[in-house]
């Protein structure tokens, strides 16, 4: 399947995990990419990894919590290769400090919607798939169970994960909405629990690694791999008709 031939990608958080799955998976089927993150080094070795099956790749160092470097990705990647077809704004963190997780997944998604869906409503066009999360969907699990009460200290990774995800939910619907007459198209997807660096901890630990596979009804953790097929299937043509929708990748675990 070459679903990308001739179509520009702009992948955020390409270093790793799912991001680098995506990179991969959209050069695959004949993207030229951008491959930008927080960690160069590791956007270079994306990008080489592309660049020597002889397709097309560029690394760039990015933050999304910087707006203007946001805005100033979309026309590197116009500069290197004619335009941005489809944008997918995937870089997170797992739930720390409530100020630094909301800054990088909520506006750093934010960020890339707005310049993003601009930039392609006045270039003809473009697709943009966001990484939302279950736990944009649902609350989650905590691990824990307390026979004291619960510290404030305690909830803020949590909380701030799950409302900046919520809020990329709805910030995929609004935008889809927003843009829906001028030829872009806004869709998420919502992984489960995934294997990659994020989940390092969980999947190292035997006990935390069983909580967390129960959760899925499949009875196991996802790959990269399976979320980066969802996220290149709602950019390709092939998903023409969904709008606004944030598709759960997570083994039934919201079915429950
Ligand atoms: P990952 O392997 O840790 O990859 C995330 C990448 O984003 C890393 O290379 C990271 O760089 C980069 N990054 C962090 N902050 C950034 C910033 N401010 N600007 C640009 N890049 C930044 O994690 P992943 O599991 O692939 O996660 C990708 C997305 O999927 C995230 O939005 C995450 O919330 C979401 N997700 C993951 C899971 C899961 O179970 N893994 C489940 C649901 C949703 P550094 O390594 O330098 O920090």
């Amino acid at each position: 399947m070459r679903r990308f031939t001739d179509r520009v990608a702009l992948v955020t958080g390409a270093a790793s995990g799912i991001g680098r799955a995506l990179a991969i998976r959209l050069a695959h089927e004949g993207a030229a990419v951008v491959c930008a993150d927080l960690d160069e080094d590791g956007a270079k070795n994306v990008a080489e990894e592309i660049s020597g099956r002889e397709r097309k790749a560029y690394p760039l160092r990015l933050d999304v919590t910087d707006e203007q470097a946001v805005k100033n990705s979309l026309l590197i990647t116009e500069r290197e290769f004619g335009t941005v077809d489809a944008l997918f704004n995937n870089a997170g963190i797992g739930g720390r400090s409530w100020d630094l997780t909301i800054s990088v997944n909520l506006s750093g998604v934010f960020y890339g919607l707005t310049h993003g869906a601009y930039y392609m409503a006045k270039n003809g066009g473009g697709v943009i798939v966001n990484t939302a999360s279950i736990a944009g969907l649902l609350a989650l699990l905590p691990v824990e169970t307390h026979t004291s009460p619960r510290t404030p200290e305690a909830n803020e990774g949590i909380s701030s994960y799950v409302a900046a995800k919520h809020g990329v939910a709805g910030l995929t619907r609004q935008f889809a909405v927003m843009y829906a007459h001028q030829g872009v198209r806004v869709n998420a997807v919502a992984p489960g629990y995934i294997e990659t660096p994020m989940t390092q901890m969980i999947q190292d630990n035997q006990e935390l690694r069983e909580f967390h596979e129960k959760l899925h009804p499949m009875g196991r953790l996802g790959t990269a791999e399976e979320i980066a097929g969802v996220a290149a299937f709602l950019a390709s043509a092939d998903a023409s008709f969904i709008n606004g929708a944030v598709i759960p990748v997570d083994g039934g675990y919201s079915a429950r």
